[in-house]
């Protein structure tokens, strides 16, 4: 059976839910959401586990009520006393932009690679058949312990576990854009499947098109590329063969900020459940669709099935 590990932060989330200033509470994270997608399209077909930090305080109990219920697995989520989970603010202005507020600086998830070093029980990371991270994941680790987190991905995927990563650009959580290549060329160097955007390329890397953005992935050696570019055309390069696959644009998007993550985790599924890197996209994109024509990066669970056929 699969077992994926995603790697990650998830945070508290608070978002304001009508005129009187009410916020609504949840969780969120880009790979954690992956994560939950993935779990909700392969079922009891594939195990997925969720390998961050969390607090010892009762929110970080509720994600794992949270988890429990979405049966992602929570035995390599470690808990720390001294810091507590990061959290954001979806703030929604008049004429309905939104804007975010985040404080993670100090977040438990920052902790993830001491924690590993520490860990006396020494867990257990054999039996993974796929791992993903994101930019994300990276950006918010020490210069330090990115050099440990390195050495973990080099080490798993010497075991034979396939690497996926999304870069996910935050320009905000990177020191410089400098900062960030250095670490993306990397990542990217030690990944056999990779999930970027257009917009991601477009602010790092200063690229055009998704046909720069691939010219720049293949020449890396990298064997499956797949760039998302909003509601248009997703470019897939397979051992530098070139396809494009178009979206169906959604008439009705109510919030657009978990399409990349959704898609990622449609995508994921599709793959490990046999289909073809086309039908991948395809079936990804029906996930990614439904996403945004909910608010909240999690939809309910009946409104997804409501729209998503599970793969087994
Ligand atoms: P990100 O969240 O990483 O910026 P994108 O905006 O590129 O991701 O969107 C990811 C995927 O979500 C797209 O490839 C597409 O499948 C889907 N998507 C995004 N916007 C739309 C839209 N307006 N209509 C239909 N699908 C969309």
């Amino acid at each position: 059976m699969p077992h994926l590990l995603m790697i990650g932060e998830c945070m508290i989330e608070l978002s304001q839910s009508n005129e009187l200033g009410e916020y609504k509470q949840s969780f969120a994270g880009d790979v954690f959401n992956t994560g939950v997608y993935i779990k909700r399209c392969l079922k009891k077909s594939a195990q997925v586990s969720f390998l961050s930090v969390i607090g010892e305080d009762k929110m970080s109990s509720q994600l794992l009520s949270l988890m429990a219920s979405e049966e992602i697995n929570s035995r390599y989520l470690y808990r720390c006393k001294s810091n507590k989970m990061g959290l954001y603010i979806i703030n929604i202005d008049h004429y309905g932009e939104r804007t975010f507020d985040y404080w993670r600086e100090n977040s438990a998830a920052r902790q993830l690679m001491k924690l590993i070093k520490q860990d006396n029980s020494k867990m257990d990371f054999s039996s993974f058949t796929t791992l993903f991270f994101s930019g994300i994941s990276i950006a918010i680790l020490s210069s330090e312990d990115l050099l440990d987190f390195w050495k973990f991905i080099e080490d798993r995927r010497a075991h034979g576990c396939q690497i996926v990563f999304d870069p996910n650009y935050r320009p905000a959580l990177w020191h410089s854009p400098q900062h960030a290549k250095e670490a993306f060329e990397i990542a990217y160097s030690l990944s056999d499947v990779v999930l970027p955007g257009v917009d991601d390329h477009k602010n790092l890397y200063h690229h055009e098109s998704a046909a720069e953005v691939a010219s720049h992935l293949e020449a890396k050696g990298i064997g499956e590329i797949i760039i998302k570019n909003g509601d248009l055309e997703v470019l897939i390069s397979v051992d530098g063969k070139r396809t494009q696959i178009g979206i169906t644009p959604v008439t009705e998007v109510v919030d657009t900020t978990s399409a990349g993550d959704a898609f990622n985790g449609g995508y994921l599924s599709a793959r490990q459940s046999g289909k073809s890197v086309k039908d991948a996209v395809t079936y990804a994109a029906s996930v990614a669709g439904c996403v945004i024509q909910h608010k909240g990066a999690i939809v309910p669970k009946t409104s997804f099935y409501a729209a998503i056929i599970p793969l087994v």
